[in-house]
């Protein structure tokens, strides 16, 4: 189970992965963007870290509430609004208690709902669903095996999923303004998504 400690060491984890990656994650981006992927999630991040600095929080619900609102309100590309309800929707499903594998696994099904029904993309689309939809997959396959074991599998899945959407002409997002030229280039959002789980493998395992 996981305690909401962890989901706190979870998120000052990722920032920091954020904060070392976001000069790579800005090169995607101005391949096939605007070139502020890595300068957003890294605000984005930071200001996150500083809203938990000093907070209590009586449940994980409450927590991903606050990540998810300082997301939206410090991020102002695509990426903000999306990892925003990603958190909302996550935190909502985590209830109060400890938080067993097919309850985390439930989490990131609405999670990721979430970020559909905000951003309509599906896969193939070359966008950071390309790396949650087999992530999910991967998760649901192992979830039996244990969170551990789930998360690792999730992130790999993740990480294929991200490499599979490289060659892809982009259809969602400002890479789609780039049509064919789109193909060849990894997907920024894809990739901060891989960071997301491979950092919550490590923290949540
Ligand atoms: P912006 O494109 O507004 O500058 P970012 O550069 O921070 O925002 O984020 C770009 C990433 O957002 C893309 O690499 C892609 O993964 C993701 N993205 C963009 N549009 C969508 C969408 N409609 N659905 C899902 N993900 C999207
Ligand atoms: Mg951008
Ligand atoms: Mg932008």
């Amino acid at each position: 189970v996981v305690e909401t400690a962890q989901f706190s060491a979870w998120m000052r984890r990722y920032a920091d992965v954020i904060h070392e990656n976001a000069g790579l994650l800005t090169e995607l981006d101005s391949a096939i963007g605007d070139a502020d992927h890595g300068s957003n999630m890294d605000r984005g991040m930071t200001a996150v870290v500083a809203a938990l600095d000093g907070a209590e929080f009586a449940s994980a619900a409450e927590l991903f509430k606050k990540v998810g609102m300082t997301l939206v309100s410090s991020v102002g590309g695509a990426s903000g609004p999306l990892y925003g309800t990603f958190f909302l929707r996550f935190g909502g499903k985590l209830g109060d208690g400890p938080v067993d594998a097919a309850t985390l696994g439930d989490a990131l099904h609405a999670g990721v709902d979430g970020i559909v029904q905000r951003g309509k993309a599906a896969v193939g689309d070359k966008t950071m669903i390309d790396a949650w939809v087999p992530a999910l997959e991967a998760y649901d396959a192992a979830q039996a095996d244990g969170l551990d074991v789930a998360l690792r599998a999730a992130a790999e899945a993740g990480a294929r999923g991200r490499d599979a959407a490289t060659p892809l002409v982009a259809h969602k997002g400002r890479a789609s303004y780039l049509g064919e030229r789109s193909a060849g280039h990894q997907d920024p959002g894809a990739t901060s998504t891989v960071l997301l789980l491979e950092t919550a493998a490590a923290t949540l395992g």
